[in-house]
C-alpha cells in the first residue's frame, strides 16, 4: 500500500489501478438508459460470455445485484430459500422483503458454507393454501461469513438440478465467485452450468471502483433491468465506472490466486500462535476467519491494539475476526501481519480475569 497500514478489513478497499483509471478517462460513453453507453454494453456482454449467460445488466452494487435478481424471480408473498449465514439474509436490510415483499426461508449453512441440499428440498413448499409458493434457491459462492469457502463444482450442479426438479430457480449470490473459479480452477461458465441467475462484484478482489453485473438468461435479464430502473439503479454515462470493470475482468481475476495464497499463508502463521485459533486447510480463497481464545483480550481490543500497529482488521462478532487479503496486500504484509500478532499477544496481561472488564 501506499502508506503503511495494511488494511485487511475487506476486499472492497482496493483501489482502482492505473489501467483502470487510464481506461476510465478514455472510456467511450453515452447514455445507459437508452442502451447507448458502449462501454457498459461491452462489459455487460464480456461478462455474459465468461458467466456463460446469455445476457446481463451493469449494477451499481452486489446488494442491488441480489435484490433486483431475487425481486425478478418472485412476486410479493413468494418465497427463496437461502442460508442463515447468507450474506442476502444477514447484511442487505432484509430488502427483498421490505422492498418486494418476498419472504426468506433460512436453511442453516454447514461450515463449508453449502446448504445441505436434503433440508433444502424439505423447505420446499408443497401445495397447500396456508403456504408460500417456492421459487427460489439462492446460494453463495465463495461464502462470506463462513470464511470465503469456495462451494465445490459438484455441489453448485446439484443445488441447480434440486431446483429445476422442483420447478425453481437457483441464484448464485457470486460477489466472490472469480475467487470460487480461480480456487476450484474450473471456469466461471462451468461453476455457473445449472444456475438461472448469478449477481458478481467487480468492486472487490478485482479492485474496480464501483460495480457489480447481473447475468442470466434474456427474459431475466429484461426483468432485472426493469427493476434496476424502479429501485432508481439505472445510470446514463456508466460508461466512466464501466471501464474499470473491464479492465477488471479482463486482468485481474488470475491475480486473485496471490491472494489465496496470502490468506493461506497468514492462517498458517496464525495457527501457530497461542490464543488464536484457525485451522488453515479451510482456508481456500481470500478470506480468513479465526477466533480469539484469550484469557483477557477481547476481540475488539485485539483489533484496537493491531490497529495501533498499523494492522485494520476487524472482529465479526462472538470470539471471531476476519482478514480479508487483497490486490494492495503483499506476502511482506503478511509477515509484518503476523509480527504485530505476536506483539501485541505478548504485550497482552495474561491473568486476572477478573481485573479486566469484559463486557460479554
Ligand atoms: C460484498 C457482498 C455483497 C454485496 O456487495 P456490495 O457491493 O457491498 O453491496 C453481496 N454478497 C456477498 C457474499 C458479499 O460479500
Amino acid at each position: 500500500m501506499s502508506s503503511n497500514v495494511i488494511d485487511l478489513r475487506s476486499d472492497t478497499v482496493t483501489k482502482p489501478t492505473a489501467a483502470m483509471l487510464q481506461a476510465m478517462v478514455n472510456a467511450e460513453v453515452g447514455d445507459d438508459v437508452y442502451g447507448e453507453d458502449p462501454t457498459v454494453n461491452r462489459l455487460e456482454a464480456m461478462t455474459a460470455e465468461m458467466l456463460g449467460m446469455e445476457a446481463a445488466v451493469f449494477v451499481s452494487s452486489g446488494t442491488m445485484g441480489n435484490l433486483i435478481s431475487v425481486l425478478s424471480h418472485c412476486g410479493r408473498g413468494d418465497e427463496m430459500i437461502l442460508g442463515d449465514q447468507a450474506h442476502i439474509f444477514m447484511y442487505e436490510q432484509g430488502g427483498s422483503a421490505a422492498l418486494g415483499g418476498v419472504h426468506p426461508r433460512p436453511v442453516v449453512n454447514q461450515a463449508d458454507g453449502t446448504l445441505d441440499l436434503e433440508q433444502v428440498e424439505a423447505a420446499i413448499r408443497g401445495e397447500n393454501e396456508h403456504f408460500p409458493i417456492t421459487r427460489l434457491i439462492a446460494v453463495e459462492n465463495t461464502h462470506n461469513r463462513c470464511g470465503g469457502r469456495a462451494l465445490p463444482l459438484a455441489y453448485m450442479d446439484a443445488a441447480g438440478d434440486l431446483a429445476h426438479q422442483h420447478g425453481l430457480a437457483l441464484h448464485v449470490d457470486g460477489a466472490r465467485l472469480w475467487n470460487a473459479a480461480v480456487a476450484l480452477n474450473v471456469s466461471p461458465a462451468r461453476l455457473l452450468k445449472n444456475a438461472d441467475s448469478v449477481s458478481v462484484c467487480l468492486s472487490k478482489g478485482l479492485a474496480a471502483p464501483v460495480g457489480s453485473v447481473v447475468a442470466g438468461n434474456k427474459e431475466f435479464i429484461r426483468k432485472a433491468r426493469r427493476m434496476r430502473k424502479v429501485v432508481g439503479g439505472s445510470m446514463r454515462q456508466a460508461g466512466v465506472i464501466a471501464a474499470a470493470g473491464i479492465v477488471g475482468i479482463t486482468e485481474m481475476v488470475e491475480r486473485l490466486a496471490d491472494d489465496h495464497a496470502n490468506a493461506k499463508q497468514l492462517a498458517v502463521g496464525l495457527a501457530r500462535l497461542d490464543g488464536i485459533s484457525i485451522v488453515p486447510a479451510t482456508v481456500e480463497t481470500d478470506i480468513v476467519i479465526f477466533e480469539l481464545d484469550h484469557p483477557v483480550l477481547t476481540p475488539a481490543q485485539l483489533s484496537a491494539s493491531l490497529r495501533e500497529q498499523g494492522v485494520l482488521l476487524n472482529p465479526i462478532g462472538g470470539k471471531r475476526l476476519r482478514a480479508v487479503t487483497h490486490y494492495h496486500v503483499t506476502t511482506e504484509d503478511i509477515q509484518r501481519t503476523l509480527a504485530a500478532f505476536e506483539r501485541v499477544l505478548a504485550d497482552a496481561p495474561q491473568g486476572d480475569v477478573a481485573k479486566v472488564h469484559t463486557y460479554g
